[in-house]
C-alpha cells in the first residue's frame, strides 16, 4: 500500500478530522503525528477522514501528520492471553506500567502479547493429515488450569507437510501445511480484526444452564451456557457484585471480564481482588482462567468504545477451541456514553437523548457474538459464548434508550431494585420484575442433572411469591387481621424464601456460592415446612406455636451449611417432621 501521509485539519477532543486519506478504509488503524497515538478511522468522506485517537490528544493541531497503517484494528490471539490485564485495545496494562510508568504515556508501543516467551508446544496432527480452518493442531498448557489449543487459522485448508513439537514463541513456524495455493507456514499467533465477528459452522439454540451457584439466578431466573442477559440497575444496586459473582463462580472454562468506564476504583478492585481469589473447581487462583480488560472512566474514552469488540473477539477466539466463555462488561451504558460521545464530535444527527440512531443495532451486533455454536473444524465440537451486560441507567429509570435497546435483545432480565437494596436485601435481584426465556427450556436439563422435584419446586416458590405480593395489598388495605391463618402462612413462608432463600451475601465464605445439589435441598426445606405447616393448620394447630418451632431457625440458617455436610439436610427433614407432627398431637389432646 502507497504511503499516503495525511494531514490533522481539526482537533475535537478524541475525535480528529484528517484530509489527504482517500487510500484508507473504514476501521483501519491510523497514527496520528509524531507521537505516534494509536487512532482509528470510523468515518470517510472523499479524502476526508474522522479518526477516534485512543490516547490523550491534547497538544495535537492541524498540520500534524496521519500515518495509514493500512490494517483494521485487531486483536492478538496466541497463549499469553489468560491472566492477561488489557485496556480497551489490548494494550498490556502492566506491561505499558514498566516501560510508560504510572502515568501511561502516548503513543507508547508494547504488543499486547509477550512475543519472546517460550511456550511448549505439543502436536495434535501428524504429517500427511488433511486439516481444514479450526481443527486443533496441537496445545499449549498455558497454566495448570487452561489448556491453549492452537487452531489452523482462518482460511487454511490442506495437508499437513511438517509439525513441530517443543518450545516456540507465538511467531515461530509450529505447522507447515500444504494449500491450493502453496505452502503456508502456521505460528501460534493469530490476528483478527475486532469488530467482524469470528466465523462458525451454525448457532444451536442453548440447553443447557450456566450454573453460577447464586441462588436467585440458578433456581428462579437462569441463564443458559450461550445465553445473554442483563443486569440493569441505579447506583449502589449491585450490578458489580452480580458481575463479579458471576466471574468468580459461573461454571465457564474461560472468563472474560471487560471493566468498563466504571470508576477507577472499581476496576482497581477487581485488579486487586482476582489475583487472589481461588477457582473453588481446581483450587487454583482464578486468574487462571481469566482475560480482564480495563477501560475506567479515567482512560481515554474512544478505547471505551473500542474494549466490549476486543473482549468479545477474545471470548469468540477461546469459543472457537469447544469452551464454554462467558464474558461480563460492567456497563454497557457507559460503554454507550462513549458511543454517544464520539458520535456528537462526528456532528450526527442525534437520537434519543443524544445517543446515535445506531445505538440499538450496535447493541444487538454485540450481544450477537453470544450464543452456543457448532465451531470450525471437522472435530465437530460446540463452544459458547454466555454473555452478561450491567445497565447503569440514570436514576434507575429503564425507560431510557440504552435500556430499553438493551431489554429488546436480551433473553434474561435480571431486575436490581432500590428498595431490595436500600433494605439491604442482596442480591437485590426483583423477582417479580425479573425473568428468564430460558427457564421452560432448561426445565428438563434441571429434571435430568438436579432432581425430578426441581420444576415443581421452582413453579411452587414462583407462585408463593406472587401471593405474597397480592396479599401485601390486601394487608396494606385492611390489616394483617384480614387474613386466614393460610395466607398468613403463605405470607410467612415468602418471608422465608426472601431472607433464608434469596438473599445471599456474596461476602459469606459459605453462603456466597451453592450448589444446585444444596439450593434444592434449601428450598426443598422451605416448601416441604409450608406444606407440613399448612397441613397441622388445617388439624386445628395455631400458627403461632408453628412459627415458634425451633426448626424455623435452622432453616433460616441452613444458608451456612457447608457443601461437604450436605447429609446433613436428612436431619433438618426429621426434625422438621417430628416438630410439627408434634404439635398436631398435642392439638388433639
Ligand atoms: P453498583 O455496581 O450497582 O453501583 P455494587 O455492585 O458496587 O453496586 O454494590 C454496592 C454495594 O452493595 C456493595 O459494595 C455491597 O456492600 C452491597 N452488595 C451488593 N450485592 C451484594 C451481595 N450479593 N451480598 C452482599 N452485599 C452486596
Ligand atoms: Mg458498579
Amino acid at each position: 500500500m502507497a504511503e499516503q501521509i495525511g494531514k490533522i485539519v481539526k482537533v475535537a477532543g478524541p475525535l480528529i478530522v484528517a484530509e489527504n486519506m482517500g487510500d484508507s478504509k473504514m476501521y483501519d488503524v491510523v497514527r496520528v503525528s509524531e507521537k505516534k497515538l494509536i487512532g482509528e478511522i470510523i468515518e470517510l468522506r472523499g479524502d476526508k477522514a474522522s479518526i477516534q485517537v485512543y490516547e490523550e490528544t491534547s497538544g495535537l493541531g492541524p498540520g500534524e501528520n496521519v500515518y495509514s497503517t493500512g490494517m483494521p484494528l485487531s486483536v492478538e490471539l496466541a497463549p499469553g492471553l489468560i491472566e492477561g490485564i488489557f485496556d480497551g485495545i489490548q494494550r498490556p496494562l502492566n506491561k505499558l506500567k514498566e516501560v510508560a510508568g504510572d502515568r501511561i504515556q502516548r503513543g507508547v508501543n508494547v504488543p499486547a502479547l509477550d512475543h519472546e516467551k517460550l511456550w511448549a508446544f505439543v502436536p495434535k496432527v501428524k504429517e500427511g493429515d488433511m486439516v481444514v480452518a479450526g481443527d486443533i493442531l496441537g496445545v499449549v498448557q498455558e497454566n495448570v488450569v487452561t489448556e491453549h489449543r492452537i487452531m489452523v487459522p482462518y482460511g487454511i485448508e490442506g495437508k499437513v507437510v511438517d509439525i513441530k513439537i517443543g518450545e516456540f514463541n507465538i511467531d515461530q513456524t509450529i505447522a507447515t501445511i500444504e494449500t491450493k495455493n502453496g505452502k503456508k507456514d502456521v505460528c501460534m499467533l493469530q490476528k483478527w480484526p475486532v469488530r467482524k465477528g469470528r466465523p462458525y459452522y451454525e448457532k444451536l439454540s442453548p440447553e443447557k444452564p450456566l450454573i453460577t451457584g447464586q441462588r436467585v439466578i440458578d433456581t428462579l431466573f437462569p441463564i443458559a451456557k450461550g445465553g445473554v442477559a442483563a443486569v440493569p440497575g441505579p447506583f449502589g444496586s449491585g450490578k458489580t457484585v452480580v458481575q463479579h459473582q458471576l466471574a468468580k463462580w459461573a461454571d465457564a472454562d474461560i472468563i472474560v471480564y471487560i471493566g468498563c468506564g466504571e470508576r477507577g476504583n472499581e476496576m482497581t478492585d477487581v485488579l486487586n481482588e482476582f489475583p487472589e481469589l481461588v477457582d473453588p473447581r481446581s483450587g487454583q487462583p482464578l486468574m487462571k482462567r481469566t482475560v480482564l480488560i480495563a477501560n475506567t472512566s479515567d482512560m481515554p474514552v474512544a478505547a471505551r468504545e473500542a474494549s466490549i469488540y476486543t473482549g468479545i473477539t477474545i471470548a469468540e477466539y477461546f469459543r472457537d477451541m469447544g469452551y464454554s466463555v462467558a464474558i461480563m462488561a460492567d456497563s454497557t451504558s457507559r460503554w454507550a456514553e462513549a458511543l454517544r460521545e464520539m458520535s456528537g464530535r462526528l456532528e450526527e444527527m442525534p437520537g434519543e437523548e443524544g445517543y446515535p440512531a445506531y445505538l440499538s443495532s450496535r447493541l444487538a451486533e454485540f450481544y450477537e457474538r453470544a450464543g452456543l455454536v457448532k465451531v470450525l473444524g471437522k472435530a465437530n465440537k460446540e463452544g459458547s459464548i454466555t454473555a452478561i451486560g450491567a445497565v447503569s441507567p440514570p436514576g434507575g429509570d429503564l425507560s431510557e434508550p440504552v435500556s430499553q435497546s438493551t431489554l429488546r435483545i436480551v433473553k434474561v432480565f435480571w431486575g436490581l431494585s432500590a428498595q431490595l437494596a436500600y433494605k439491604r436485601h442482596f442480591p437485590a435481584i426483583d423477582w417479580l420484575t425479573s425473568y428468564s426465556l430460558y427457564s421452560d427450556r432448561l426445565g428438563d436439563w434441571y429434571t435430568e442433572n438436579v432432581d425430578e422435584e426441581w420444576t415443581a419446586l421452582r413453579a411452587e416458590t414462583m407462585k408463593i411469591l406472587q401471593e405474597e405480593a397480592s396479599l401485601d395489598e390486601i394487608v396494606r388495605l385492611v390489616g394483617m387481621d384480614a387474613l386466614s391463618p393460610a395466607d398468613r402462612l403463605t405470607m410467612e413462608t415468602a418471608k422465608s424464601i426472601r431472607e433464608d432463600y434469596l438473599h445471599q451475601n456474596a461476602f459469606h465464605e459459605v453462603d456466597t456460592y451453592a450448589s444446585l445439589k444444596k439450593q434444592f435441598k434449601m428450598l426443598k426445606l422451605i416448601i416441604e415446612n409450608d406444606k407440613l405447616c399448612r397441613n397441622a393448620l388445617s388439624k386445628g394447630v395455631e400458627l403461632e406455636d408453628l412459627m415458634l418451632l425451633p426448626i424455623k431457625e435452622k432453616i433460616g440458617r441452613s444458608k451456612y451449611i457447608e457443601e461437604k455436610d450436605l447429609a446433613s439436610f436428612d436431619e433438618l427433614f426429621k426434625e422438621m417432621k417430628q416438630q410439627i407432627v408434634g404439635l398436631e398431637g398435642e392439638g388433639e389432646n
